[in-house]
């Protein structure tokens, strides 16, 4: 008896441990998410500024303008890059409404399907455009933007 209660101490340590380990695993991926930068949206009267779309495409390795026409043409309001790559529409436009199209895009460029990470890299071949993975090197074509 008092061999089991041993060995129920050992198996229940290692099973301890590998708890342990998979907690420890877990925040390294989510935490990429707490890393993506959230639009900052201000209004000069009825014009509309992502005032940080320069360092949101930094960080998400992708070309402003890229983000720039993904979100006007979902909005369906013309607008345009300023010189510090903050992005002005010409047009009222709810933050909600932001969010939203920049959480699409974030889905649609820029998060792995296959892991969920959002480290990645948006390569362009000619016509062909994909999503190439650089937690788990999956490939994911796209469509144009
Ligand atoms: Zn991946």
């Amino acid at each position: 008896m008092a061999f089991m209660s041993g060995d129920d101490t050992a198996i229940l340590f290692n099973y301890d441990m590998l708890l342990k380990r998979a907690y420890l695993r877990l925040p390294k991926r989510e935490s990429r998410a707490y890393d993506i930068p959230q639009p900052e949206v201000e209004y000069i009267g009825d014009h509309t500024l992502v005032k940080n779309l320069g360092h949101i495409a930094d960080r998400l390795k992708r070309d402003p303008k890229i983000i720039m026409r993904y979100m006007l043409k979902g909005l369906g309001a013309p607008g345009g890059l300023r010189e510090d790559n903050s992005l002005i529409i010409y047009k009222k436009i709810s933050a909600k409404s932001i969010n939203d199209i920049y959480a699409r895009f974030l889905e649609e460029y820029v998060r792995c399907p296959t892991c969920k990470s959002y480290d990645t890299e948006l390569i362009r071949e000619g016509k062909k455009w994909y999503i190439r993975c650089l937690a788990c090197g999956a490939i994911t074509y796209v469509p144009a933007v």
